[in-house]
């Protein structure tokens, strides 16, 4: 493997030196090795990880490996000074091009660039394709290109960058660069699009499994969410930092001024909003601790945070890839995390209505219903959730997980098909034109003035649910509309109409299961096996060390003008704690702490773990 030239500044030369010295970690995750020594061979790869998987360390290690600089390509422009940050702590030679920097600077970085002065360069794709930079990479010694989010190239996706598609030329122009691209959108369709847009027929390709084992799935149904989702804040992430995604800006707005008003720390976050007052919010969330960001889809890509705690939906998102992506941005960093969502059957004809009146074809139309029933599905299941999760993504976990509401009993299911024939008999034979609210009426038997003079009072399901609530109806309605026993006509004013498979359920063939909706005012949550908090330690004084080491990581951090987490990550600053190091060269052995951060910080945080040591013995 050719090392780096005269100003070389690796004396290592294996890729677990440099995961050791450099990162400060012990052991590869799956596939990074395997990734970095077919990218230091030379050749081309496409690596589709999860996130938190650890992608970054595949590009990185290689770049530092050879000679030449790794060209990071990324769309995410705002988060480049983070990444460049992180990695200077490292002591790892780093710098950024995007529309940010000043003529000066850019001139600057360029000069670096081309004198061989840096391991990794991130630039933006649109300053990349310009002739200018192309002119200048043919200068320069390049180890190897990274299409970072590569999943942009995909039309059919909610991330297209039109200018990921002349990426493509990278493969003509610089024939002899190896090529990475990267992505933790995992379903098959985009990988393919990414191969064939790119130019990486070739590629191997690593796959790594999907599943975010620390993440905790569960879903509730809507009944009243300022109460619903308080409670989960105040019960389980009292200084927690996370994302609440909403679908409206409206909403975001509403949301996050009523949780400010409930004394949280909360920062809107939509496209609506001007770019620097979006970056100031991205910034404190990621520079702060305890910040809640209340978003639309527009945020989160990318988004480095490790210690993200929950993700909260309180609207449907619009298929399981987004809301696995937007659920993966919690928990990067290994610990316990949730994915916590609250949907309704008015969310679900919000969504369909949304889609049916959006702009596109009948194909682009169909796929995306096609979606939504697969994201039903899982709202609905009465299964392991991650099951559905993996299992849509083409991955089979063989037992089920134990890590989400389903299979911690939270929810309990009952034998519905019975009253299932009832509900889509009763669809049927009122003429498929009515909503939930009606049908409930006819089924129950209401005495109501608008049944009458339809004569609805004289079919057979009229009274033959009576046993049922109306709630209880309107749940089951919801549940098969989830199912896809009956889909929602926006042609006659949102009327039920039955599909192809309402007929084996009405015939006897098929047997339903529905769930118990859970009433609103529970006396008490379910206990959870996962401990709710995250940083509890066992004793006072561990908690009192944790706090103190917070504090002094946030006052370096401040110092820097850096993020608190790239001073040291959460899973570092536990380690201290459960280990409580008496040397430098005991630190050594702690997670995140390489060479260049124990000459950095070593000092400073071992002061004050002997410190408390000594006070509390
Ligand atoms: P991704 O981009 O795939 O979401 P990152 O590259 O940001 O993931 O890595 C996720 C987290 O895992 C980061 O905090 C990173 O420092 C950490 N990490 C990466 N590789 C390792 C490793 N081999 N051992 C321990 N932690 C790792
Ligand atoms: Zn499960």
């Amino acid at each position: 493997m050719p090392l780096k030239g005269v100003e070389q500044i690796y004396k290592h030369n294996s890729p677990r030196d440099i995961l050791r010295s450099y990162f400060g970690y012990d052991s590869f995750l799956e596939h990074q090795e395997e990734i970095i020594r077919h990218l230091a061979a030379g050749k081309d790869a496409l690596a589709l990880m999860p996130t938190g998987g650890g992608k970054s360390i595949c590009y990185q290690i290689p770049a530092m490996l050879q000679s030449g600089v790794g060209v990071v390509i990324s769309p995410l422009i705002a988060l480049m000074q983070d990444q460049v940050d992180a990695l200077r702590q490292l002591n790892i030679r780093a710098d950024f091009l995007n529309s940010s920097l000043s003529a000066q600077k850019t001139r600057e970085v360029e000069k670096r660039m081309v004198a061989g002065q840096l391991d990794l360069l991130y630039v933006a794709p649109e300053r990349l394709l310009t002739d200018r930079f192309i002119h200048l990479l043919h200068q320069t010694q390049v180890a190897l290109f990274a299409i970072d989010e590569a999943h942009c190239v995909s039309q059919w996706g909610h991330d297209f960058r039109p200018e990921y598609l002349q990426l493509s030329i990278l493969s003509q122009k610089f024939p002899e660069v190896p090529r990475i691209a990267l992505t933790a959108t995992a379903d098959s369709v985009t990988r393919k699009e990414i191969l064939k847009k790119l130019n990486l027929e070739t590629a191997a390709q690593f796959i790594s499994s999907f599943d975010r084992p620390n993440i905790y799935y569960r879903v509730e149904i809507k009944q009243n969410w300022k109460k619903q989702l308080l409670d989960f804040l105040n019960t389980e992430h009292l200084k927690d930092s996370g994302i609440v995604y909403c679908l409206t800006r409206k909403k975001v707005e509403k949301t996050a001024a009523w949780l400010s008003e409930k004394g949280y720390k909360v920062f809107p976050y939509h496209a609506g909003l001007d770019q620097k007052v979006r970056l100031a919010h991205q910034r404190r969330f990621l520079h702060e601790e305890s910040v809640i960001i209340v978003a639309t889809i527009a945020f989160g890509m990318g988004i480095d945070k490790p210690d993200v705690r929950f993700i909260a939906h309180l609207d449907l998102p619009k298929s399981l890839e987004a809301y696995y992506q937007e659920t993966g941005r919690a928990g990067r960093d290994g610990h316990k995390a949730d994915a916590w969502m609250i949907y309704s059957l008015a969310d679900v004809i919000a969504v369909r209505t949304l889609l049916d009146r959006s702009e596109g074809d009948m194909q682009f139309k169909r796929i995306q219903h096609r979606k939504l029933e697969a994201f039903l599905g899982y709202c609905e299941t009465t299964g392991c959730r991650r099951q559905v999760l993996l299992g849509y993504f083409g991955e089979e976990l063989p037992r089920a997980c134990e890590n989400c509401d389903t299979c911690h009993g939270e929810i309990e299911t009952w034998d519905g098909t019975i009253a299932a024939q009832k509900a889509l008999s009763c669809v049927y034979r009122t003429g498929q034109r009515f909503g939930a609210e009606y049908l409930s009426n006819v089924l129950r038997g209401s005495d109501n003035e608008r049944i009458g003079r339809f004569r609805h009072d004289k079919i057979p399901t009229f009274g033959v649910g009576a046993d049922l609530s109306k709630k209880e109806w309107k749940s089951i309605f919801r549940q098969l509309i989830a199912a896809g026993l009956l889909f929602v006509d926006l042609e006659s004013k949102g009327g039920f109409k039955l599909t192809d498979k309402s007929w084996a359920v009405l015939r006897g063939e098929k047997s339903v299961q529905f769930r118990k909706d859970p009433e609103t005012k529970k006396a008490k949550r379910t206990p959870r096996l996962i401990s709710k908090h995250e940083n509890d330690f066992f004793d006072q004084t561990s908690t009192d060390l944790w706090e103190k080491l917070r504090a002094l990581r946030l006052k370096l951090a401040k110092e820097q003008d850096i993020a608190p987490f790239i001073v040291f990550h959460d899973r570092t600053l536990r380690e201290l704690v459960a280990y409580l190091p008496r040397s430098l060269e005991e630190m050594r052995d702690i997670s995140g702490i390489g060479e260049h951060k124990l000459e950095l910080y070593g000092d400073k945080f071992l002061d004050l773990i002997l410190e408390h040591v000594r006070q509390n013995t």
